[in-house]
């Protein structure tokens, strides 16, 4: 019965903290080169880490609940700034979709 409720497929507590604790890249323990809280909306922070060692950046919202502290992350391309800029977009719809299809099958168009 413990073999059951030890396996892998059970998230350990501490593995939603891992992505911030430790760089998902190069798997180093976080010396990061910068580290930004970018919002806080109701005691949720979003947070923007950039690994020290392969310039990796993760992106992350860490929170505090009844359940304890719980973070979601994604590695990303983008710094700090850009996230800022691309944060309120909201969600990707139809006409973004077609924007881009549009841009680049005709990219001449786009100057026109
Ligand atoms: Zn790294």
């Amino acid at each position: 019965m413990k073999d059951f409720f030890n396996n892998n497929f059970n998230p350990r507590p501490e593995d939603g903290l891992r992505i911030v604790s430790r760089c998902p890249v190069c798997q180093r323990e976080h010396n990061p080169a910068e580290t930004a809280i970018l919002d806080e909306v109701d005691g949720a922070h979003l947070i923007y880490i950039k690994c020290k060692n392969c310039n990796s950046g993760v992106v992350a919202t860490v929170s505090l609940g009844a359940m304890g502290i719980s973070s979601l992350g994604a590695v990303t391309d983008l710094n700090s700034k850009e996230i800022m800029e691309v944060k309120d977009w909201g969600p990707i719809n139809e006409d973004d979709v077609v924007d881009v299809y549009r841009g680049l099958s005709h990219p001449s168009a786009e100057n026109a």
